[in-house]
């Protein structure tokens, strides 16, 4: 064994996105040594899935500042901070050069999954010497070979995309819902139907589930690929009684890009192009060559007949690999327990909280911390932009600069609006007064948490576009009966 003490010992972050390599120039700025683990067989390889989806948070709000210092020593060109990427863009422009700085690229495991994470010698229930006991942190590569690792803190910033959660009833797969997907016949969340995956969906039933921002993707790029591909039949299928929500407020709508897009959809719906099923509850799978889909609905049981379904219903975090772990998690939303009430879908419907660090993201196991997309747990609002301020603080944190660790810093626009898209409720800029605003821009000591609401008023300007919408006015709470 080893006789490295923990302070000697790199820093493991698990997962090599936007936030992962964040995190892992924030440590090399503060003189720490990252080791990172990466699943996948290229760096960020989540994002490279929904390559083809343009973000809505322009380029100044998508790259970390300790990053930005980092590739600016290679002659890296910044993208134009005004101009919204796709997610291949940001790969290419920003997340492939920053993996490629030689600092972080020796630090980089690809086609490596870390499989757990514990304490090296102590299970969860030991908890003698338990905070100088080094991680242990065990990894698989892509040949099968597992090895474990020493670590003196870990950051786990492996995100959700990997975990979409099931289309059954009450959280839980419907009776045949594995075995339908281990057919192909449930695809991934947001297939490039129109690019990558054209020939799987071309003249195709397509089932979409769910009432967000991805469903409406997925159904406005399958209407484009009807009109170009004959026999293409798009199916929609939501729980809630009305789309509403999803539509936005058309002409009315306080965006005009969002009245737009809403109006497309609802287009599609009304000229009969998109079949909608509402209050249509999915209880069960019958996979064959096709696969009939069974929903509870209040005329009694529907069964849809499709060729294939794809689930657009959020995702939520893998804590299988934490079980070691001692943490400490809000009980619904599975964030660490400060967070959870600021961003609960229940309540909230914008992508911004107030700045937190470190102090909010810790656990009872010292030195370990969940962060980035994985860090809002089930909730799905998260920015990149907050990401990079919490590994920010974590690596002032390890560096033992806690003045640094706790003064964090809200860097979104004070006018910023929560999402250019469909959806939200939360697209027009709030009211005066960063208290209510989404998007506020003023620094906020950890102990404060964000104001409860983020939907202001409807006659602001429109300005920035920024944030993830969960197509709920202020939050499911305001949905009820809907
Ligand atoms: C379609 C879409 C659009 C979005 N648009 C925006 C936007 O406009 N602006 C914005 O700010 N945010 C946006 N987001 C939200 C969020 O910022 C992104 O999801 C972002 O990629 C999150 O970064 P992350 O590093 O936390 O997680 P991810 O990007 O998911 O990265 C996690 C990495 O960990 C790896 N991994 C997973 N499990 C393991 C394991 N066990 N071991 C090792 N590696 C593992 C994965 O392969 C992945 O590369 C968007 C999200 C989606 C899905």
């Amino acid at each position: 064994m080893s006789t490295d003490t923990p302070a000697e010992l790199p820093v493991a972050v698990i997962g090599a996105g936007p936030v992962g390599l964040a995190a892992a120039a924030e440590l090399l700025e503060r003189g720490l040594t990252p080791i990172i683990f990466e699943s996948g067989q290229t760096p960020a390889a989540a994002v490279a899935s929904w390559g083809h989806i343009r973000l809505f948070s322009p380029w100044q709000y998508d790259v970390d500042a300790a990053a930005r210092r980092l590739l600016a020593s290679t002659g890296w060109q910044e993208p134009d901070g005004e101009t919204l990427p796709t997610g291949a863009e940001l790969l290419e422009q920003y997340l492939r050069p920053l993996a490629a700085v030689p600092a972080i690229a020796a630090a980089l495991h690809t086609s490596t999954r870390v499989l757990s994470v514990s304490r090296e010698g102590l299970d969860k229930t030991r908890t003698s010497g338990r905070e100088t006991t080094p991680f242990l942190v065990r990894v698989r590569n892509d040949e099968g070979t597992v090895t474990d690792y020493r670590a003196r803190a870990v950051i786990d910033a492996s995100g959700t995309w990997s975990t979409p959660n099931p289309l059954g009833q009450a959280g839980l797969p419907a009776v045949g819902e594995v075995e339908a997907f281990e057919a192909g016949l449930i695809t991934g969340p947001l297939p490039d139907v129109t690019g990558r995956d054209r020939d799987r969906f071309a003249g195709k039933h397509v089932l979409v589930v769910g009432a967000g921002h991805s469903a409406a993707n997925t159904l406005l790029e399958l209407g484009e690929l009807a009109a170009q591909a004959r026999g293409t039949r798009i199916s929609w299928a939501i729980r809630n009684a009305s789309p509403a929500g999803v539509y936005g407020g058309g002409d009315l709508d306080g965006l005009p890009a969002r009245g737009a897009l809403g109006s497309r959809l609802r287009t599609l719906v009304e000229e009969g192009r998109i079949e909608l099923h509402t209050s249509f509850t999915i209880t069960g799978f019958k996979p064959s060559d096709t696969l009939a889909v069974i929903g509870s609905t209040p005329a009694g049981e529907q069964q849809l007949d499709v060729d294939l379904l794809v689930p657009a219903t959020g995702f939520r975090p893998d804590l299988d690999m934490l079980r070691e772990i001692r943490l400490d998690l809000d009980p619904a939303v599975e964030a660490p327990r400060e967070l959870g009430p600021l961003i609960d879908p229940e309540f909230h419907s914008c992508g911004t909280v107030a700045p937190h660090g470190a102090k909010m993201l810790s656990h009872p196991e010292k030195d370990f911390y969940i962060v980035g997309m994985k860090s809002y747990g089930r909730a799905p609002t998260f920015l990149m932009a907050t990401g990079y301020e919490q590994v920010r603080s974590i690596a002032a944190a390890l560096a033992g600069d806690q003045q640094a660790a706790n003064d964090v810093q809200l860097v979104l626009p004070e006018t910023g609006v929560c999402s250019t898209d469909l959806g939200s409720s939360c697209d027009a800029p709030a009211a005066e007064g960063p208290a209510e605003s989404c998007c506020g821009t003023s620094a906020a000591p950890e102990s404060e948490p964000a104001a409860s609401s983020c939907c202001g008023t409807d006659t602001a300007p429109e300005s920035q576009f920024l944030g993830i919408p969960t197509g709920l006015a202020h939050g499911r709470s305001a949905q009820r009966g809907s």
